[in-house]
């Protein structure tokens, strides 16, 4: 191995969160405009032998997790077949998937054989009609379905991340709770962050996870505690349950002190902060015929400018790019 990815902060970069497509089979108020399409090309898309070589390349770097995200991962065609090529590069020793759960069902077996081990799942209600306003018209039975057939075909952990919001679904965060308990989920709660127009407009919704905390440490007792994975929650467990509830604050205690990660998008744009537009671009590379060692060179300068935070409270109107483009 080369020597480690390290940026200007003494931060080791170590996790890449890859976006296999922009495109999304939802349209969350906070992350897509209702009726959007205008989507990149599937042409303008890495080809998993491209995703494959920067991989390589960051693997070389000793980055060892990959999460699949998009935009909905779910909806690129053959996802297992990636999975598979991802899980066999040597160094990568934790493969992860977010995802909407909608198309679940259908993939859990194919995505757990390929290697896929942890994941993540959006879930904003558990009210029908109130998720399919959230979701721009979703049908909540076929996130429910696609998160048992997660469970039978053996995810662990599978961790519900539920974006929180006033006047939305704050009064669901107990029912959620429950639901995790009954089902040996984790829950995650996370803040609305000002990414693109849509995240802009949720933050009028925006509720400080330090008093949903406060909240339910009256409900519950809380105790500290931690779980697998690269991401930025802090977690907490319920007394005398299996239990984690991890709390994702990016507005009110931001963790970029700790950040570990950059995120490549699907059109080979590497974005080095998802509250910043520093960024390398490696399709030109990869199709001008760029050798490994020339991606590990662009890829470790490209680290070198990683900015130290992300400034939304200070520019909240910084960021025009939404959330499925830059890879969740
Ligand atoms: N489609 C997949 C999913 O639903 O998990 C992966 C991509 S999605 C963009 C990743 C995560 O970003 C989701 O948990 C979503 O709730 C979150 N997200 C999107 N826009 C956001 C915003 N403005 N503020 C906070 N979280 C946001």
């Amino acid at each position: 191995m080369t020597a480690r990815l390290t940026d200007p902060f003494q931060r080791t970069i170590e996790y890449v969160r890859l976006s296999v497509t922009d495109r999304c089979d939802l349209r969350c108020t906070y992350c897509l405009p209702e009726g959007f399409h205008d989507f990149q090309e599937p042409a303008a898309w890495l080809t998993f032998d491209e995703i494959e070589r920067v991989m390589r390349a960051f693997a070389a770097l000793g980055v060892r997790r990959v999460r699949l995200t998009g935009g909905e991962p779910l909806t690129r065609r053959d996802l297992p077949e990636l999975a598979a090529r991802l899980a066999a590069i040597p160094g990568i020793e934790d493969l992860s998937l977010s995802t909407n759960a909608v198309q679940l069902k259908r993939h859990a077996d194919a995505l757990f054989h390929a290697g896929v081990r942890r994941l993540n799942v959006s879930l904003d209600s558990l009210k029908p009609e109130r998720f399919a306003a959230i979701t721009g018209g979703g049908h909540l039975d076929k996130v429910l379905n696609g998160l048992m057939a997660a469970k039978a075909a053996g995810f662990a952990p599978i961790k519900l991340n539920m974006v929180v919001m006033r006047e939305t679904n704050e009064d669901e965060i107990e029912d959620m709770v429950c639901f995790c308990l009954e089902h040996g989920f984790a829950l995650r709660l996370i803040e609305t962050m000002p990414v693109g127009d849509t995240g802009r407009t949720a933050t009028g919704h925006y509720l400080d996870l330090q008093e949903v905390r406060r909240r339910l440490a009256e409900k519950f007792e809380l105790l500290p505690s931690v779980m697998p994975g690269g991401g930025p929650a802090r977690y907490v467990q319920v007394a005398g349950t299996d239990l984690k509830i991890g709390f994702i604050t990016p507005m009110s205690q931001h963790f970029c002190a700790t950040c570990n990660r950059v995120r490549l998008a699907a059109d080979g744009t590497l974005y080095l902060c998802l509250g910043q537009d520093d960024k390398l671009e490696l399709r030109p590379l990869l199709r001008a015929g760029a050798a490994e060692e020339d991606l590990i060179h662009a890829i470790r300068e490209a680290v070198a400018r990683k900015p130290e935070r992300h400034e939304f409270r200070e520019q909240p109107a910084k960021i025009v790019r939404f959330m499925a483009r830059t890879g969740g």
